[in-house]
């Protein structure tokens, strides 16, 4: 019983106050009504010493009293009992030791009486002694009093207490004392308040932090001044700032201050100052250590320079520490205490702390914000399409520049798949040499033509090249789209002048071959008929006639193949049927079997039989292959042979006609293709031909789709080759 009550009594000594007083009021009570019933007041060596009530219950009872009595004395609370006239009769080791009197000395006394009492501890005694009074007066009429976080001035300093005033009643009922109680909580207030400091700190920097989260990049400026008013304010600085440094961290300037309402702003002076005086701190600032000068007039010797220039710009304290980013010291950030007395805590370091690391993050996130819109701006201002896909073509990006140019509303394809939104031809390739290309090099550029929203054709120039993620993992691809149609059309138009320039160069050339071609018969005509008229004998008018003939015949011919090759030139397209080179060259075998006896020379034929038909029109080609047959009966001496062959060679047929005549001059063979080119000037144009003929037969295979090529040596003849695309029908 009795161990329990002890235990019971160290364990009230650590609870919550309420319990701990109703434990004491009990043995207070107790210990009251213990001396009530002795009728001895104030005397506690009584209950050590009396004699007179040596029973053994009653010895049992002081035991346990004195044993009580040892626990309140442990108790860490001021207890102390009051009879009805107020006098003390019961004090304890706290109340003693707080007083710092013998308990024994104020026993039977008031508390104005107490001489023991050293009131002079006590601020204001007086209405303090009034109060206490008034309080006894209520108890002693039945009521409780308890009072929580009560101060007390003692030798100026303040204490609290949490007190509690309870009557003592006899067995009756009747009130016979009171019991005081009172806790000093001065320490526990100290924690707790530290705890609350704790919490609103956490509340800053919870706010700070969330307010920083959402921040917006043009709101920085804002967002810093307001982080730096606010932890001034918190921990009641005179001035947050923050400096950045230059490169060399020769100089500073104060970028970012906030000063409490009376504190001078500096930040316009603050600008590229010199580092100089400030060399122990930077040395701390490249450690990455920060520095507390809690109070600036106890600066050592040594550092004098420094004091004098934090004193001339009214600063008492400074928290400062240093700014970090990729391992660089670029800036510091503190508080300024701008008045003497003040006096910061360790803690004031580590709200800094979290602050410059949120400082830091903005800034980051400010330059990464930086690069987006610069690059968001970018992609928005460039005239040319930008468009971007993930690795399946899902379209993720899409500019002004590819609104403009495909006609789709961005709100319209993203989401969408690339290659089935916009047709795509490539020009000259594949799709799949376009993918493989791609792949291997990881990019591809080239013309393209890819339809608009509206069907249009475009000409577009495509550069495409893979994306990666910061592993290196392919995660899309972008494609920037320039069109080219503008140019396209520009470049054609440029090639259609060109042409038109060389068709009236070619017209003006045309016209001054044909005047001196013209002219030349006609002359020879007008003469002609002049000696004609003068002619004396059937002889010699038979003569001028047939000289005539030749020369209406050639100019009949030349104006014939004039508008041959006119007809081409307008471009009009030929009608093509299957036709059989063989069945052709046999047809117009026998035209020259007259002129070929005339001029005793032999024409032969090497026709490969069952030739596949050539897609071709049948009057154009009968007139290549006798032009060609022509020219070699000219151009061949008497007694000579012709020989006409035709094979097939690679889906082609080939037509040849080789003579072992005059042959061609090398200097003039790569000109004979060309319009009135005569290989031999001083030949007798009645004799030549038009000099129209073989570039009318290029003209001709060209649009058949072959091609035409001759192999000559002068006095040894010529091979004219022609080459005509099998028809695949
Ligand atoms: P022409 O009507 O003068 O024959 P062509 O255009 O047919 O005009 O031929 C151009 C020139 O090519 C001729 O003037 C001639 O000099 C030369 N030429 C054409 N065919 C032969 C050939 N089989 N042998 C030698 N020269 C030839």
């Amino acid at each position: 019983m009795l161990q329990e009550k002890i235990i019971l009594g160290q364990a009230l000594i650590n609870s919550p106050t309420d319990i701990f007083v109703i434990a004491f009021a009990c043995m207070g009570m107790f210990l009251a009504g213990w001396w009530f019933a002795r009728r001895h007041p104030s005397n506690d060596r009584a209950v050590n010493n009396s004699p007179q009530h040596n029973t053994t219950t009653e010895n049992a009872l002081l035991k346990e009293v004195n044993l009580l009595r040892d626990i309140v004395n442990q108790s860490p609370a001021i207890i102390y009992v009051k009879d009805t006239q107020l006098r003390y009769i019961f004090a304890n080791a706290k109340f003693a030791e707080f007083f710092n009197l013998q308990p024994e000395g104020i026993y039977g006394t008031t508390d104005d009486k107490a001489d023991c009492l050293d009131k002079s501890i006590l601020a204001d005694v007086e209405t303090r002694l009034k109060e206490f009074e008034d309080d006894d007066r209520r108890v002693l009429a039945g009521e409780v009093i308890q009072e929580f976080s009560n101060p007390y001035e003692f030798n100026g300093k303040t204490r609290y207490f949490d007190t509690t005033k309870i009557p003592m009643r006899d067995e009756a009922g009747e009130i016979i004392g009171i019991l005081n109680v009172a806790q000093d909580i001065t320490e526990q207030k100290r924690l707790q308040d530290i705890q609350k400091y704790d919490h609103k700190l956490q509340d800053v920097v919870t706010n700070l932090a969330t307010e920083f989260i959402n921040l917006q990049a043009d709101e920085f400026d804002t967002s810093v001044n307001h982080m730096l008013e606010k932890i001034g304010e918190f921990i009641g600085a005179g001035r947050t700032y923050i400096y950045h440094f230059s490169d060399d961290l020769d100089l500073a300037s104060m970028v970012y201050e906030w000063v409490s309402s009376d504190t001078n702003t500096q930040i316009e002076t603050q600008q590229n100052v010199s580092t100089q005086p400030f060399a122990i701190t930077f040395e701390k600032f490249k450690r990455g250590e920060e520095e507390f000068i809690g109070n600036v007039l106890e600066l050592p010797a040594h550092r004098q320079v420094e004091k004098d220039r934090l004193l001339e710009r009214g600063i008492y304290a400074r928290i400062t520490l240093p700014l970090f980013r990729d391992g660089k010291l670029f800036g510091s950030m503190g508080f300024h205490a701008t008045k003497p007395e003040s006096d910061w805590a360790d803690y004031s370091v580590d709200l800094l702390k979290i602050v410059a690391e949120i400082y830091i993050n903005l800034m980051s996130r400010k330059d990464i914000n930086q690069k987006i819109t610069y690059q968001a701006n970018l992609l928005e201002n460039v005239s040319d399409a930008v468009i971007s896909t993930d690795l399946n073509s899902i379209i993720n990006t899409w500019n002004h520049g590819a609104e403009n140019l495909y006609g789709y509303r961005e709100e319209e394809v993203i989401g969408k798949n690339f290659s089935e939104l916009l047709e795509t031809k490539y020009i000259n390739q594949s799709q799949n040499t376009v993918i493989q290309e791609f792949i291997a090099n990881e990019r591809w550029q080239g013309e393209i033509v890819r339809y608009d929203k509206h069907g249009t054709p475009l000409n577009v120039l495509a550069s495409v090249s893979i994306i990666k993620d910061s592993a290196g993992n392919n995660i899309g691809a972008v494609s920037i789209n320039h069109d080219i149609s503008e140019q396209k059309r520009l470049e054609k138009q440029q090639t259609e002048l060109t042409i038109q320039n060389e068709r009236i160069q070619l017209l003006e050339d045309v016209i001054s071959d044909l005047s001196h071609d013209i002219k030349t018969p006609l002359a020879t005509i007008q003469t002609s008929l002049y000696l004609l008229s003068k002619a004396s004998t059937s002889e010699k008018r038979e003569h001028y006639l047939q000289r005539m003939r030749a020369h209406v015949k050639h100019l009949t011919r030349l104006v014939e193949d004039i508008l041959t090759m006119t007809r081409l030139d307008k471009g009009k397209e030929l009608e093509f049927t299957p036709v059989n080179l063989n069945i052709l060259i046999e047809n117009i075998s026998n035209t020259y079997d007259d002129l070929l006896e005339t001029k005793d020379n032999k024409l032969s034929f090497n026709l490969t039989p069952d030739l596949n038909p050539v897609l071709g029109n049948e009057a154009e080609l009968s007139r290549v292959i006798s032009n060609l047959i022509e020219n070699a009966i000219h151009y061949t001496p008497s007694g000579k042979s012709i020989v006409v062959s035709t094979y097939s060679e690679d889906f082609h047929n080939i037509f040849e006609v080789q003579d072992f005549g005059i042959g061609i001059d090398e200097m003039d063979l790569p000109h004979i293709f060309k319009r009135f080119y005569r290989a031999d000037k001083a030949r007798d144009t009645s004799k030549g031909g038009t000099g129209l003929g073989l570039a009318i037969v290029k003209k001709l295979v060209e649009l058949h789709n072959g091609t035409i090529t001759v192999e000559s040596f002068t006095n040894q003849g010529s091979k004219f080759i022609v080459k005509l695309p099998v028809s695949q029908v």
